[in-house]
This record gives C-alpha cells, sequence and structure tokens, in this order.
C-alpha cells in the first residue's frame, strides 16, 4: 500500500483534463494515468455559449453563432436564439495540460481493484497504483455498450462548397429528409466552419440497437445530394464515426473508484451532450477530492442526489423518444422549442434543478398540441409516469 493517502486519475480526455487541472491545485499528492499524453481530441466538440461563458472557455471557442436553426419534418423553419460555439479542441487541451503542471503518466489500466484502503490500479506494464481515491475519466466503457442501452451515433464529414453554393446556415438539427420505413429517424446537423466549408452530420439522437454508421453516412450522402451538395468534395481527415452511449444509470456508490464524465454515465440521456455541464461537474468532484475528502464524499459530490433525480427524468424522456417515429420525433422537438427560451436551455443544459426540469416536462405536456398528446400517447407515455412527472413539477 502507498504510505500516503493519494488520489490517482485516469484518462486525458476532457472531463479527465479538466479533473485534473483542478485536483493539481489541491493539497494531496496526485498522479494521472493515460494511454497517450498528447493524443490530440478527434471529435468537433461543441457547446452552448452559455456554459461556455459560466465555464470561463469564451476564449476556447473557435467558431461562434448568436443563434442556430431548427427544421422540422415539414421543412419549415425555427430560429433558436441561444449562442452556439464549436471548441478549439488544440487550445483547450494545451491549457488544461499547462494547469494539471505535469502529473501525468504514460500506461494504459489494465485492471481496477478495491483495496481495504482505497483502490489499486494495475497497468499493462504490471505496475499497481494504490491510492484512496481514483477518478476514472477513461471514457465509455464496454459494459455501457450491451444492445440493451440505447446509444447515438452518427456520421460526419466537412465538404468544401463549391463556387456559387451558398452552403447551409448552423442547423442544430434538421428533419425534413425523410427516413426509411421501420429504422430510425435521423437529423442533420450542419456547422459553417469557414466560408467555404462546412461540417455535416447525420445523427439518430438514439436507438436501441445503435443504428448502424455505415447506413447514416448513406443517408447523408443522399441528403447532401438532394440538397445540391452532392458533389462537393470531403475534406481528407475530416470523417466524425460518433458512437455514444445513452441512459446509463450512475455507477453503484461504495467503492474507491469513482468514475467521472462518459464513464460515468454524465453524458446528456436527452441529447447526447456532456461537455457544457460536464466540465463543470468534473471540476466540482475534483476540487472535493482534492481536499483528500473520502470517496463516499467525491462520488456524492459527482452524483448529488438532486442530479440522479435529474438524470432519472431525462431517461424517462429518453425512453419516450426511443419510441417515436420521424414524424413524432420531429413534432416533439417543435413544440419543445417553443417552450419559454429559458427552459428550452434549462433542459439542454442540464442547468436547473429536478423540480424544473419536471415542470418543463410537465409544460410540455400539458401545453402540448392535441396532436403531440396524441402521439406521446401512441409512443406509449404511460398516466402512472405523467403523474409522478406532474408531482414532481409541483403542479
Ligand atoms: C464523435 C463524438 C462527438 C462528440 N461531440 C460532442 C459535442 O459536440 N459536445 C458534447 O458535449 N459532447 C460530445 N460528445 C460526447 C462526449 O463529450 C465525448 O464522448 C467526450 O469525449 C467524453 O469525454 P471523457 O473525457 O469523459 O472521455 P474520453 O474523451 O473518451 O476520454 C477518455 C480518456 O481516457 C483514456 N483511456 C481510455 N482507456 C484507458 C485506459 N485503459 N487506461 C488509461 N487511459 C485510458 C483515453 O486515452 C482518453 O484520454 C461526442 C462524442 C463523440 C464520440
Amino acid at each position: 500500500m502507498s504510505e500516503q493517502p493519494s488520489l490517482l486519475l485516469l484518462g486525458a480526455g476532457p472531463i479527465g483534463l479538466a479533473a485534473a487541472a483542478e485536483a493539481s491545485a489541491g493539497a494531496i499528492p496526485l498522479r494521472c494515468i493515460t494511454t497517450s499524453i498528447d493524443a490530440p481530441w478527434l471529435p468537433n466538440y461543441a457547446l452552448w455559449q452559455s456554459d461556455a461563458a459560466r465555464l470561463d472557455l469564451t476564449a476556447d471557442l473557435r467558431v461562434t453563432f448568436d443563434a442556430v436553426d431548427l427544421v422540422g419534418a415539414s421543412g419549415r423553419s425555427r430560429t433558436i436564439p441561444h449562442g452556439y460555439g464549436f471548441l478549439n479542441n488544440t487550445r483547450l487541451q494545451r491549457r488544461l495540460h499547462a494547469a494539471s503542471r505535469g502529473s501525468w503518466q504514460q500506461g494504459r489500466v489494465e485492471a481496477l481493484t478495491e483495496v481495504p484502503d482505497g483502490a489499486s490500479a494495475t497497468l499493462d506494464d504490471g505496475t499497481a497504483l494504490h491510492a484512496r481515491v481514483i477518478l476514472d475519466a477513461r471514457g465509455s466503457r464496454p459494459e455501457h455498450q450491451g444492445p440493451s442501452l440505447p446509444a447515438q451515433t452518427a456520421f460526419g464529414v466537412e465538404i468544401e462548397l463549391l463556387a456559387g453554393h451558398p452552403g447551409l446556415p448552423m442547423r442544430f438539427m434538421d428533419w425534413s429528409f425523410p427516413t426509411p420505413q421501420g429504422e430510425p429517424p435521423s437529423f442533420l446537423y450542419s456547422v459553417p466552419t469557414s466560408p467555404s466549408r462546412l461540417f455535416v452530420e447525420e445523427t439518430v439522437l438514439s436507438a436501441r440497437p445503435a443504428f448502424a454508421i455505415d447506413r447514416l453516412r448513406e443517408r447523408l450522402k443522399a441528403r447532401l445530394e438532394g440538397l445540391g451538395l452532392g458533389a462537393a468534395p470531403w475534406v481528407a481527415g475530416t470523417e466524425e464515426h460518433c458512437y455514444i452511449p445513452m441512459g446509463a444509470l450512475p455507477p453503484a456508490a461504495g467503492g474507491s473508484v469513482i468514475p467521472l464524465g462518459a464513464a460515468a454515465g454524465w453524458v446528456h440521456p436527452a441529447s447526447g451532450y456532456l461537455l457544457g455541464h460536464g466540465l463543470g461537474w468534473a471540476r466540482d468532484a475534483a476540487r472535493v477530492a482534492a481536499t483528500g475528502a473520502t470517496a463516499a464524499e467525491v462520488w456524492q459530490a459527482a452524483w448529488p442526489a438532486d442530479r440522479r433525480r435529474m438524470w432519472a427524468l431525462y431517461r424517462f424522456g429518453l425512453e419516450l423518444l426511443l419510441r417515436c417515429d420521424h414524424a413524432q420525433t420531429s413534432a416533439f422537438f417543435d413544440e419543445f422549442f417553443q417552450l419559454p427560451q429559458e427552459r428550452v436551455q434549462a433542459y439542454l443544459t442540464a442547468s436547473g434543478s429536478a423540480n424544473e426540469l419536471a415542470a418543463t416536462m410537465w409544460m410540455l405536456f400539458a401545453q402540448g398540441s392535441w396532436p403531440l398528446k396524441r402521439r406521446l400517447a401512441a409512443a406509449g407515455v404511460r398516466p402512472e409516469a405523467l403523474r409522478l412527472v406532474r408531482e414532481l413539477s409541483g403542479d
């Protein structure tokens, strides 16, 4: 066993690095292990500007938009007045590495074991590292990826606009492309990254089992043809294959290994986003861990009771959306985005309380149009579940 109670952190993705930067300012010795210290973050990470501002990351955005568009199944477009941006991964990664003051060591963790005074990580070279608390930010885990857990899948690529084509605006979701019968609906996400380039991504918000990424590639090609963008060259090296397990339950309490980030099921069950709320949650948990707090206290910081309630409500919404077809999903989002904008924003950024979230969900149902109510009923929304949401909402 190690002589000193210490903190071990695993994984240098956005969550691990944010936690490391925070914990390295703390009082207890910190060690960080990851498979490849300098590996660049490849996804086109995006977040809402309100989150970026709250996290002091505004300067780390590389492309920004004051508003985003939503296009329904009918082709009607609506503007959502919430600022959005693509993260400058390299810049944030460098900044967080600098702040974590060389605590990093390269290694692959093969096994984690609970021991009487903490936990032990066995690396691929046979080294065993003991710590009182281990923060595990190694990303989503194989056990999250069984067929019973829904997943978001997407295929994206950056395209070069041909001269004369105006491209597309920043579209958060475009549901206007028909879905083949019996397959889960997908939407187009388009982000102009420069005057001549557009990032386009075809996404199935969530499906059980996960929808094949190859099929999304085919759908994207067909959609681009329909939009007059079929001849636009795909920029080499920009393909994004996205698989995000959704709706994982919070990890069990009681051990000395505390998962953070995707490993902890922090992915927003309704959207698949994580960074806007997760970077702040990672900082909070790491700050507590760096005081020498017990594993139970760190677990509480990672999963406060209200957050667990909130995630249960989002999972309820996720189950509902999983049963919706193309028209139902599009109608759901169309009406959702007509709610008061502060509610929309709180829902998307997971920034309110569980009761506020329940109130928003209840409002969507109670004030929703009859077609939406009928669609939700057809999708299997149960009266007892609605009663629970209504009670939580305080209505
Ligand atoms: C393609 C894609 C696009 C996404 N886009 C967005 C987005 O725009 N906005 C958003 O909010 N969310 C997005 N997400 C969801 C989520 O934010 C990401 O999955 C994010 O990368 C999760 O961060 P993380 O730090 O928890 O885990 P990861 O980024 O997966 O990092 C895990 C780290 O652990 C290390 N590691 C893994 N195994 C071991 C091991 N055995 N030993 C040691 N180290 C190990 C890895 O090398 C890596 O450094 C996206 C996800 C994907 C897949």
